[in-house]
């Protein structure tokens, strides 16, 4: 049975029994709390709540949906047997109880078993429950113990389970929640682990997978923890697609159907590597170009927060395994095409959308192919200092990060295959610093303007040249009017640099000209701009210029410019950046003006020439 035939199959039978069909809602949450919808019921929450009229909005208290979904929290598990980033969850819902036989726990359980063995015909010896056993204060769930066995399912097939596997939500901080009852297919020995103790949940295999979770919510989680019965009760299930097609098709994972399936022989032919030995990485690779499928048409594009993090994410990593199974230019083309068309008549909006995905997937790897050289070039000669412990060190990872815009999932792959793990506790600390100090320092060197809060990305390319012009200008004035100058301000835009700083007299024709000729030379020079990240104290010791009106945190980032083959450093100084690779970047440097800003206090304001 094709994964069309069970969704066909699905959407036939609850209609049948009186569901109305809802369509999917976007993959962008509603709620900011979340970035992106995780479950079919989330559209539904101010019905569930009882805050919205399900009967004026939808004409019944009975819905069934397909719905797109996309979750980040285990995306490093992407490869295995059961994670997906992207997925279809189905769902059918009961909203409310009223006297017109509304259905609850009897309703749901009766719904799914005969789904399950009168549409899809599987068997009813492999289907395993589980039901919630009581905690905290919440009793255990006797109604849908009995009911399981009333539609057949003997109690040696029914597990008890806590509150962390059987009880659900709320899927924000307060709000409808409940206890839940999972159906579980038992795919037969060879999945299993033979502990006699194997089972639904088996810590040790895989046997048994979940297919549907039934949710009864009963109760309202209030903002002090505390549980109250809801003034009104829902049935909410969900289906992971996937995962059933698979069962329903007896293959190993989704990976084998026919969902991925022709898309991972498409890689194969184009590499020199066979899917059985790199199901790993084949199924990445399958898994994150459908999601970019899916975000992309949703008008995501990639970039360093928020939705285009993940998006920029799951490119990078693509790019990265790309190369290292050597696939062929274009491969992603036909596996781009291959989605839309698989799933164009359940979501016309991917419909038209090949061309722009294509182009989001080229830009992406252009701007991260170097990069992504260098970085693996330092991973590689530097990750066997770490050896004994085989832990990557946060800051090392963190640096990674920062320098050469390895997502964090990407480092963990690459410490994975090596047997090292990462740091992430040192990680996220290292990256939350980053933000204070991107934070001052945004709100320093760019008068407020936060560089994050520049949308366009030319401009934003521009103001950080000048930033990293602003660097060398001060160096040179140092250089040619001696270290009595120190800044006193500095503002910057896309269209020009202004200094403010200390120095007693009009500078002559000759200082300006030797003084713009010494920043031009150095931009010649093609010097490397290195950030490094250090406490406050180690930087004033190793002579960096600090700002003497800024407050600086303890821990500070430095850049460092100077030229790679001599290591003659030009300048150095505590500064949140961004900053320019290389100051090549920078084109032409021209004073425009130096004037008086009062007493011994001059201010210079200069252009890049783009050359
Ligand atoms: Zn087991
Ligand atoms: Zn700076």
């Amino acid at each position: 049975m094709l994964s069309n035939e069970i969704l066909e199959k699905f959407f036939n039978y609850f209609e049948k029994m009186g569901h109305k069909k809802i369509p999917s809602s976007s993959l962008l949450a509603p709620n900011s709390s979340t970035l992106f919808t995780t479950a079919g019921m989330q559209q539904l929450n101010d019905y569930l709540s009882g805050e919205k009229d399900v009967i004026k909005d939808f004409g019944t208290r009975h819905l069934v949906s397909c719905q797109k979904c996309f979750r980040t929290n285990d995306i490093d598990e992407v490869g295995d047997e059961r994670h997906h980033t992207f997925f279809e969850m189905l769902g059918n819902w009961s909203v409310g109880v009223d006297d017109k036989g509304n259905y609850f726990k009897e309703g749901a359980i009766e719904l799914a078993i005969h789904f399950l063995l009168d549409e899809l015909k599987l068997e009813k010896e492999k289907i395993w429950v589980t039901i919630f056993k009581g905690e905290q204060g919440i009793p255990r769930d006797e109604e849908s113990y009995n009911l399981w066995q009333k539609f057949g399912i003997p109690k040696e097939r029914i597990r008890e389970c806590s509150l962390k596997d059987n009880f659900w939500g709320p899927v924000y901080q307060t709000g409808p929640c409940g206890p839940c009852s999972e159906i579980y297919y038992d795919r037969g020995e060879k999945y299993g682990c033979k502990n006699p103790n194997c089972g639904p949940n088996c810590p040790n295999c895989n046997r048994y997978l979940e297919i549907w979770n039934l949710v009864f919510m009963e109760y309202n989680k209030k903002e002090d923890g505390s549980f109250e019965k809801l003034s009104q009760t829902n049935v909410d299930t969900g289906i992971g697609f996937e995962r059933l097609v698979s069962v329903v098709q007896e293959k190993e994972t989704a990976y084998e159907t026919e969902i991925f399936y022709p898309l991972i022989k498409d890689i194969e032919n184009n590499c020199s590597l066979k899917y059985e030995s790199n199901k790993k990485e084949f199924r990445i690779i399958a898994d994150h170009l459908r999601a970019i499928v899916f975000l992309v048409s949703e008008g995501i594009l990639p970039s360093n927060i928020g939705h285009g993090y993940i998006l920029r994410m799951l490119l990078r990593r693509i790019i990265r395994i790309e190369k290292k199974l050597e696939l062929k230019d274009n491969w992603q083309r036909t596996g781009i095409n291959f989605f839309i068309n698989f799933y164009q008549e359940r979501y016309p909006e991917l419909k038209r959308k090949g061309e722009e995905i294509n182009l989001v997937f080229a830009k992406e790897k252009e701007k991260f192919e170097k990069a992504l050289e260098r970085g693996l070039k330092e991973f590689k000669s530097e990750f066997l200092k770490f050896k004994d412990k085989k832990i990557i060190p946060g800051k090392f990872a963190f640096n990674l990060y920062q320098s050469y815009g390895f997502p964090l999932e990407m480092i963990k792959d690459l410490a994975k295959e090596e047997g090292f793990s990462v740091n992430e506790e040192e990680f996220q600390k290292e990256f939350q610093k980053h933000k204070e100090i991107s934070r001052t320092g945004a709100e320093r060197k760019f008068g407020g303007l936060g560089i994050d809060k520049i949308k366009d990305e030319e401009e934003k390319i521009k103001v950080i040249k000048y930033h990293t012009a602003t660097h060398l200008l001060q160096a040179a004035l140092r250089k040619i009017l001696g270290e009595k100058v120190q800044q006193m301000g500095s503002d910057i835009n896309s269209e020009r640099l202004r200094f403010d700083f200390s120095f007693d007299r009009k500078l002559t024709e000759e200082e300006r000209e030797k003084i713009e000729n010494l920043v031009n030379e150095k931009i010649k020079e093609n010097l490397k701009v290195k950030k490094e990240i250090m406490s406050l104290k180690e930087a004033l010791e190793s002579g960096a210029l600090a700002f003497f009106k800024e407050k600086y945190p303890e821990t500070v980032s430095v850049y460092t410019i100077y030229n790679e083959k001599t290591g003659e450093v030009f300048s150095k100084e505590i500064c949140a950046g961004p900053h320019v690779e290389w100051t090549k970047e920078l084109g032409f440097f021209k004073i425009q003006k130096e004037e008086s800003l009062g007493r011994d206090l001059r201010r210079i304001k200069a252009i890049l020439i783009e050359k």
